[in-house]
């Protein structure tokens, strides 16, 4: 027995590894500056001195065209300044780690929430609760769950989104525009909105494409179109723009690259350069970043959405735990990365039905990895990239 006052051994950060995954996608997904046939995940494994692992995942899109990150960049931000800070710590000391890698380490945001998901998913294992639980407990078994239709083509959009109603998997649809003339974009957009109907909320992400000119025609057609909200029209750092934009239409306007954390979403919040956040737990820097992201926009009266980077079962196993504690998501999500692969990576898959995403049960994010797979996948186990795709 412990003397009075003693305090516990604390359970060590042993090891933190790092490998990235190449997953062909189902089809090609065509975006305003990239076309993606493959996604590429950073998983992070954290081992404990108690035995305990943490899972997480660091995931990002079109290599670098979207954002100031790579796969290859997070793996090596991890692997060369976080993982040497943080061994030997005390692993249930998610807060004070990190708060140190905040003071090490610059930016780097994703690569920042693929360590934070892992010590959080350790935690909850440890002690048999899920992270939702962490963050105060889950008030939503289920959220609905967007579908991107963006295959570059109207018609196979239109039977992708049919097909999809008629399967009760989705019933709001992200169109991916911005590579096209504003005048065809909104003929697309208004083709399929008029496919779907009342059936279906039809919405679109412009990928920060635009200028403030192309935008102003692009609401004006697209409202009349009746779509309801436009994602990232013009480019992140035009916060006046979106201002603009914000208050001269009664489409609603989404900032998702605008907002790259907790001081993003006071400065677009203050400037009103935004009525909905799409709020991303690997560009917030994390769990606990996206939480104060999402505070912000409540406290703002905002509207919120879960927004994913695409991320494989792993990582939007991790954002469901979080999302699952948010009050009102007047959105919904777009957590279907999983359905965009060719192959689940997880032994237990998350489950969609009924036009929802199912909150994850278990201890941790509730996501277990399947080996084979991840054997299979991982690229530096000798496979080469065009094989994977099949070509
Ligand atoms: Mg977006």
């Amino acid at each position: 027995m412990k003397p009075a006052g003693a305090v516990s051994e604390v359970t060590k950060i042993d090891q933190i590894e790092t490998l990235i995954l190449d997953i062909p996608t189902i089809r090609g997904h065509v975006l305003s500056m990239a076309t993606m046939r493959t996604q590429t995940a950073v998983l992070v494994r954290i081992k404990f001195a108690d035995g305990s692992e943490g899972v997480g995942e660091g995931t990002t899109i079109g290599g670098l065209s979207y954002g100031a990150e790579s796969p290859e960049s997070i793996k090596s931000a991890i692997d060369t300044y976080m993982a040497p800070a943080l061994v030997g710590r005390n692993g249930d000391d998610v807060n004070g780690a990190v708060q140190l890698v905040d003071k090490l380490v610059k930016g780097n945001r994703i690569a920042k929430a693929a360590v934070e998901i892992a010590l959080w998913d350790g935690l909850g294992k440890r002690l048999g609760v899920s992270v939702a639980q962490l963050f105060g407990g889950a008030v939503h078994e289920r959220l609905p769950v967007a579908w991107t239709l963006a295959s570059g083509n109207s018609e196979t959009d239109i039977a992708e989104a049919l097909q999809m109603i008629e399967a009760c998997r989705h019933n709001i649809f992200k169109l991916k525009i911005g590579k096209r003339d504003v005048k065809d974009d909104v003929a697309h957009v208004a083709r399929i909105k008029q496919a779907v109907g009342d059936a279906a909320s039809v919405r679109v992400d412009v990928n920060t494409a635009w200028s403030l000119q192309d935008a102003r025609w692009g609401l004006k057609g697209l409202q009349d179109a009746g779509c309801e909200l436009v994602e990232q029209p013009v480019p992140a750092r035009y916060r006046r723009a979106m201002a603009e934009l914000a208050a001269g239409y009664e489409i609603a306007v989404m900032a998702d690259e605008a907002l790259n954390g907790p001081e993003d979403a006071l400065e677009v919040a203050s400037s009103k350069a935004a009525d909905v956040f799409a709020v991303k737990v690997a560009q917030s820097g994390g769990l606990k970043r996206a939480s104060e992201v999402v505070a912000i926009a409540q406290a703002a009266g905002l509207g919120l959405y879960g927004g994913t980077m695409l991320e494989t079962g792993l990582g939007t196993a991790a954002a469901l735990q979080l999302f699952a504690t948010v009050e009102r998501l007047d959105w919904g999500t777009e957590f279907f990365g999983p359905l965009l692969l060719t192959d689940e990576i997880l032994a237990n898959p998350i489950t969609y039905r009924d036009f929802c995403v199912e909150i994850p049960k278990g201890a941790g994010i509730g996501a277990t990895l399947d080996a084979d797979k991840i054997a299979f996948f991982r690229r530096d186990g000798g496979r080469t990239l065009k094989a994977l795709a099949g070509e």
